[in-house]
């Protein structure tokens, strides 16, 4: 195995036992959301500067003015994800960033289809996904408004920046029944909303406030 992935310190086991126990309180039910952060090096796919502070509750810096998700957002989204159904086949992702959702979805869905628009980024969130053997991954490297539409319906799709309103792309690429969930809304006034497909029109639920970095449009 890879040295950096045994973890030490701050980035051991013991650490992510004290994150898991955080984010039951803070609500998290789902067990086996639960169980694979506990398992999945979060450590790895940060700078080595920050990788000791890799379990605490809050965003990181990983780099070209993005953020890692805090560890109760990843839980939290995969979660709401996951209620939908009891299996997911395929989920998209817009925003790979350093590639850790990446990682937690992978292990819990068929296949993941992942979408960043910083080719830097793509590529060393390739290399940990790698690293942790996570080969249901197929990577984009594009603008997420355009979703993926050679592997559409998708039956989940989850974001990890935040667009002024639903991409209608992306609706459309949504399987009936499939499960949508995603940060809307300009800076300081987001919320994470999950909308599901309905075989005519679409429910949408408002959950909670939300701090994400923008959704973009186009490459960079
Ligand atoms: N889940 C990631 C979140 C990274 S931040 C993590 O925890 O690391 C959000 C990511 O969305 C950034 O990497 C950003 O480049 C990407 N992004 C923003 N707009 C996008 C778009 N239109 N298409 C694809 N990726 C986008």
């Amino acid at each position: 195995m890879n040295p950096s992935l045994q973890g030490i310190g701050m980035t051991s086991l013991r650490t992510r036992e004290r994150m898991i126990k955080r984010l039951s309180e803070q609500g998290i039910s789902n067990q086996n959301v639960l169980k694979l952060m506990r398992d999945t090096p979060r450590h790895i796919f940060m700078d080595e500067a920050l990788a000791s502070r890799a379990y605490e509750d809050t965003a990181l810096p990983i780099g070209y003015n993005q953020t890692i998700s805090q560890p109760y957002i990843v839980a939290k989204m995969t979660e709401l994800l996951l209620r939908s159904s009891e299996h997911l086949g395929k989920v998209l992702e817009i925003g790979t960033g350093c590639g850790y959702q990446t990682a937690i979805l992978a292990q819990l869905v068929d296949h993941v289809f992942t979408v960043e628009r910083i080719l830097p980024l793509q590529k060393k969130a390739k290399t940990h996904l790698w690293d942790l053997k996570l080969k249901n991954i197929s990577y984009q490297y594009g603008d997420g408004n355009l979703g993926w539409p050679d592997y559409a319906p998708f039956d989940g799709i989850l974001a990890t920046a935040a667009p002024s309103e639903i991409p209608p792309l992306l609706l459309l690429q949504l399987a009936i029944g499939g499960v949508m969930v995603i940060p809307i809304g300009p800076s300081g006034q987001q919320i994470l909303q999950r909308i599901t497909r309905k075989t005519s029109g679409y429910d949408i639920e408002n959950l909670e406030a939300v701090t994400f970095v923008p959704f973009l449009t186009g490459k960079e």
